[in-house]
């Protein structure tokens, strides 16, 4: 179809998911799907087997997952440490934490090593205590804590899990996809990630890529009929692709189109490429107008970036959110506890020249320095 007749944006959204779509990842959800017929299969079908090899390839499976990315992780969790398990949670912000309360919520043993928000999750801390507890079977890390934009060296951490033995899970939620990331590499068992972040597609599914040997070990794990990783998994894989329960069909259609999408731009590679020079535009620009990042740039995504709130009496991230909305742009409030932060996202369907505008935008409703 003529993507031009289809509306434009309001604004353009620099939240890390759901993130500004193509009008082509919009269109394909023009039409209505059968959530068990063998056309719609196929597609399901086709969007594994694409996962797969964004991940890695070899000896790996995926499965999609109804509901946000949140009900992935649960999934994950709750379906991979088995009744006499324990898992350690390494977090560093909302997300890590996140995944201890669905351990607490599912009654699994859990110990969880806290870094602090604006702490780095250093793999020397991670092995203390997994020399000190041998009842740790399963370790679970955020790969980019979307808290802050904080990028935690999962691969450090994986090589250190695996050489004791343990089941090692990443939520890649908000860089897979665009932040190159080999599962083989990583030595991670499972990696969660959703619809709506790097690989740009609509809200409404997250999925689970495993080790086919790890997935299988999941069979009788779960404490949850609806999030049986294991039965999901075993439904798609057996029956080509059908789900157990009503699928988000749309979602998936438009999906299928944002995979494709994301091949015709290069790769994973030629993403990251495009959104490193977003987040280098974003950071000089805002650095340029006073701004400054919280975090040291080794430790910095190219996914969102959290900037210090201006010193001065009359900033109001409400009122500065709103100038800015305005002019056509949505930003983050700031998700950190010990200091007064802003997010801006930088994935989606943005480019260098989405950036320029943006931070004369940004220059431009700056209230509280206007003569
Ligand atoms: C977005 C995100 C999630 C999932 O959040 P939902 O709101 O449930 O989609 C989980 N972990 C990280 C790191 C995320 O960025």
């Amino acid at each position: 179809m003529d993507t031009k007749l289809l509306p434009d944006n309001p604004y353009v959204l620099l939240t890390p998911g759901p993130l500004s779509t193509t009008k082509s990842v919009k269109a394909a959800m023009l039409q209505d799907w059968c959530t068990w017929d063998d056309d719609y299969n196929a597609i399901v079908q086709e969007i594994r087997a694409r996962l797969v090899d964004v991940a890695g390839g070899g000896d790996l499976t995926a499965v999609l997952m109804q509901g946000s990315g949140t009900f992935a992780v649960e999934a994950a969790i709750g379906a991979s440490v088995p009744e006499n398990g324990k898992l350690l949670v390494i977090s560093n912000g909302c997300y890590g934490e996140r995944m201890g309360q669905i351990a607490d919520y599912l009654h699994i043993e859990k110990r969880l090593l806290d870094f602090g928000e604006v702490g780095w999750a250093d793999p020397r801390t991670v092995v203390e205590t997994l020399d000190a507890d041998s009842d740790i079977t399963h370790v679970a890390v955020v790969h980019c804590e979307t808290t802050t934009g904080m990028l935690n060296p999962v691969q450090e951490i994986g090589s250190e899990v695996k050489r004791r033995g343990k089941t090692y899970l990443v939520d890649a939620m908000s860089s897979f996809g665009g932040v190159p990331l080999d599962m083989d590499d990583v030595k991670c068992d499972f990696l969660i990630s959703s619809a709506n972040k790097c690989i740009q597609g609509v809200p409404g599914f997250g999925f689970i890529l495993a080790r086919r040997e790890a997935m299988e070990r999941c069979a009788g794990n779960a404490r949850s009929l609806s999030l049986d990783l294991y039965r999901q998994w075993s439904e798609m894989e057996h029956k080509n692709g059908k789900w157990r329960f009503t699928s988000p069909t749309h979602v998936v259609r438009a999906f299928a189109q944002a995979l494709r999408e994301l091949e015709d731009e290069g790769g994973v590679q030629a993403r990251h490429a495009r959104y490193r020079a977003n987040h280098r535009a974003l950071v000089e620009g805002m650095e340029a107008l006073g701004f400054s990042c919280l975090l040291p740039e080794a430790w910095r995504s190219p996914v969102i970036t959290s900037f210090l709130t201006p010193d001065h009496p009359d900033f109001e991230f409400r009122r500065f959110y709103g100038e800015l909305k305005s002019r056509g742009w949505v930003i983050y409030p700031g998700k950190v506890s010990s200091s007064d932060t802003f997010r801006i996202g930088n994935i989606g369907d943005v480019a260098l020249d989405d950036m320029r505008r943006l931070i004369e935008a940004v220059g431009a409703s700056m209230y509280w320095s206007r003569p």
